[in-house]
C-alpha cells in the first residue's frame, strides 16, 4: 500500500547526519514488514510474497546468504539454510522485495572502529550490487547496535537512512513488542528473520495483522514521503 498525499509526517533531516528510523510517522493503520539475515531460504516464502504481492524489505548479511559459519542459534536447524545462496535473494528481488544492507559478517558495530565499520557496510553494498544489480539505500545494524561512526560510515557508503524496528516476530508468527502497551501501532516496523517454518509463520502473521484492521505498507514509498527524498 502506498501513502496518501499529506499522510506521512516529515522526519526532520538536515542532510548532515544519517536519519535513524524505527517507525513511520502516520496515523493510518499501516505497518511495515522487514526480514533480516538470510539463513533459511524457504522457497515457499518467495511464492507467498510473489503471489500475494506482500510488501516486505529484506536486509541481508553475506555470511547468512552464503551459509558461512553457523546460523543464528535462535533459528534452530533449517532445511533450506543456504539452499539458493544469492540466487534466492535474486528471486526475492524479482518478487518485488528491495534488498538492503545488513553488513558482511553481522558484527556488533559498537566494538569496531570507523574503518572496520565502513568495510562491513561498503563491502556489503558492493556485493549486493554485484549479485542483485541495485545498490542498497537502507542499512540495518546487527542487533540494532550503532554509534556516531556507524552513521558516518553508512553515509559514506551511499546509505540514505538507518532502519531499526518497533517489534520483532517470533516463531509461530507471535509479535514481541518493544513498547509496554503490547499492541500494533500505526507506522510500526516489524522485524522477521529467515528462520525455519518461515512460510507457515509468515502466513499466520499476515492474517493476524489484517484481522487487527492493519494493512501492509510499501516501506520505500513511505520513507520517500517521510524523508521528502527527491526521486
Ligand atoms: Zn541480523
Amino acid at each position: 500500500m502506498l501513502p496518501r498525499p499529506g499522510e506521512v509526517k516529515e522526519i526532520p533531516s538536515d542532510g548532515s547526519v544519517l536519519p535513524v528510523i524505527s517507525s513511520i510517522p502516520t496515523r493510518r493503520k499501516v505497518v511495515f514488514l522487514t526480514i533480516d539475515d538470510g539463513w533459511e531460504q524457504d522457497p515457499g516464502f518467495v511464492r507467498q510474497v510473489r503471489e500475494q504481492r506482500i510488501p516486505i524489505t529484506a536486509f541481508v548479511t553475506r555470511d547468512a546468504v552464503e551459509a558461512l559459519g553457523a546460523p543464528d542459534p535462535a533459528g534452530g536447524e533449517g532445511k533450506y539454510v543456504g539452499r539458493g545462496k544469492w540466487g534466492y535473494v535474486r528471486q526475492l528481488r524479482e518478487a518485488g522485495v528491495p534488498i538492503e544492507n545488513h553488513t558482511l559478517t553481522h558484527p556488533n558495530l559498537r566494538t569496531l572502529g570507523y574503518t572496520a565499520q565502513k568495510a562491513e557496510i561498503c563491502g556489503s553494498s558492493k556485493l549486493i550490487r554485484k549479485h542483485i544489480g541495485a545498490r542498497p539505500t537502507l542499512f540495518r545494524p546487527p542487533f540494532g547496535n550503532y554509534g556516531a561512526d556507524t552513521l558516518r560510515a553508512a553515509k559514506a557508503c551511499g546509505i540514505e537512512a538507518l532502519l531499526l524496528w518497533t517489534a520483532t516476530v517470533q516463531p509461530g508468527g507471535k509479535i514481541a513488542y518493544q513498547v509496554p502497551d503490547k499492541r500494533l501501532r500505526p507506522g510500526d516496523i516489524l522485524l522477521l528473520h529467515f528462520r525455519p517454518n518461515l512460510a507457515r509463520d509468515f502466513a499466520i502473521l499476515v492474517a493476524k495483522i489484517r484481522r487487527r484492521g492493519y494493512e501492509l505498507g510499501n516501506l520505500d514509498a513511505y520513507l520517500k514521503a517521510a524523508l521528502r527524498r527527491a526521486k
